[in-house]
Parts: C-alpha cells; structure tokens; sequence
C-alpha cells in the first residue's frame, strides 16, 4: 500500500469495481456515485491534478477523455448525454490528489454545477 488511494487501486493493491483497464489508464465506478453512471478515470502514473501535467502528457490527457467517451457507449449514457469533469483543488472539492476524471450520466445534470 502506498500513501495514494488511486495509485493502489491502479495497481490492483486495493478493491475497486473496474470498468476499464489498459496500459495507461485504469477506470472504477466511484464509491459514493452521484448519479447512475458514475465512473472515474485515472492515470496509472502518479499526478496529483491538472496542473501538475505538462506539454508531455498532452497524449495521455486526450487518452483519458477517449477511455470516458467509451465508457460512456458502452454503459449506455453517450446518446441521453453526460459530463466529464476534473476537480482541481479546493474550490472545486478534489479530495483524492491524484487526476481523475469523472464521468456522471444516467439523469439530468444541472448546470450551472453547485
Ligand atoms: P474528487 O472529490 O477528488 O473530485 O473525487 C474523488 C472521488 O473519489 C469521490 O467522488 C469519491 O467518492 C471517490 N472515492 C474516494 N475514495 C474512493 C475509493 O476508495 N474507491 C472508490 N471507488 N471511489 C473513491
Ligand atoms: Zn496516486
């Protein structure tokens, strides 16, 4: 176990409902879901938010919201709609210090978010 609740869930360290796993990215359905679908997707490597990446990990970012758009067919929420979000510090409520994306769909969300 490390000190990085997703960091361990990436490596297989910690229980997780796996949706999507590949060489780069691992995707789970979040504990505390705020709606029907919600899954998170995050980067196997350690980074801790969005402003912690670099000009290097351009590819991996576009990856990430590829495997959301995915995820999104194939638990059946593209069509209806959904959001893809990124909390970055402590406005916007990130919690876990390492990038996740959340994907939330299955019901009307509202904007402007709260
Ligand atoms: P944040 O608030 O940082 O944007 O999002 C963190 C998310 O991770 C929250 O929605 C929370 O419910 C979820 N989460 C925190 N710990 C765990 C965990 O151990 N397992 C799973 N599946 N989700 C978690
Ligand atoms: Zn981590």
């Amino acid at each position: 176990m490390s000190d990085c609740l997703f960091c361990d869930i990436a490596r297989g360290d910690l229980p997780a409902n796996i949706a999507h796993q590949d060489d780069r990215a691992v995707a789970f359905h979040d504990r505390n879901p705020q709606a029907p679908v919600h899954v998170l997707i995050v980067p196997k490597r350690h980074i801790e938010s969005l402003l912690t990446m670099d000009e290097g990990d351009e590819a991996l970012l576009g990856h990430l919201h590829l495997v959301a758009a995915q995820l999104a067919r194939a638990l059946g929420v593209a069509e209806a709609g959904f959001r893809v979000v990124i909390n970055t510090n402590r406005d916007a409520g990130q919690s876990v210090p390492h990038l996740h994306l959340h994907l939330l769909g299955g019901r009307p969300l509202g904007w402007p978010p709260g």
